[in-house]
């Protein structure tokens, strides 16, 4: 399907060996609605949309090579405190976009390569994964989170101090020596 209004239909579909050869950079907004995996996981923070900027080209192979910057705000769901908090996304990548398998093992493996169906590939389909592996396991910055209740601290607590571990839990001479030794003076 040729997408009808290429400017403002962000699920789009992008012919990316025609874009590789014009060298053509494009810009888009895309909305989490278009994102269905991501959109398990995350709502739209900021005005709902994620700016995206696709860079297409041929390498020396012959392969479609696509660097995208990705911006926008997410919301997310913090695994250690489960509170809501906003994520901003400011991500560079980097993809191989290919046509079959065989050309997919062609390509290195520490590169990240998308399989198109046919001749053809939407902007979520280049962007999604991309999302979902750059988000942290933890949004709070303190450990353990700052917005986690008192009452959960104790058991956080007896996780990080299993015996054997750690002497000093044990012993305050053991953490007063540790001090000192820590101590440059
Ligand atoms: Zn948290």
């Amino acid at each position: 399907m040729i997408a009808p209004a290429m400017n403002t239909r962000p699920d789009e579909v992008l012919p990316f060996p025609v874009l590789a050869r014009q060298k053509a950079r494009i810009s888009r907004q895309i909305r989490l609605k278009h994102l269905p995996r991501l959109a398990t996981i995350a709502r739209a923070g900021g005005d709902g949309a994620l700016e995206v900027t696709l860079a297409f080209s041929y390498d020396s192979r012959g392969h479609v090579h696509v660097t995208g910057e990705l911006a926008g705000t997410l919301v997310l769901d913090c695994t250690g405190c489960a509170e809501s908090r906003e994520f901003a996304l400011d991500l560079d990548f980097e993809c191989f976009v290919v046509v079959s398998d065989q050309q997919a093992s062609e390509i290195s493996t520490s590169n990240d390569v998308l399989v198109a169906e046919g001749a053809e590939i939407s902007v979520a389909d280049i962007v999604e994964d991309e999302i979902l592996l750059s988000l942290p396991e933890r949004l709070c910055a303190s450990q353990p989170c700052e917005r986690l209740p008192e009452m959960r601290y104790p058991a956080l607590n007896e996780i990080e101090s299993a015996p054997g571990d750690d002497v000093s839990s044990e012993s305050p001479f053991a953490v007063l020596a540790e001090l000192q030794i820590s101590d440059p003076d």
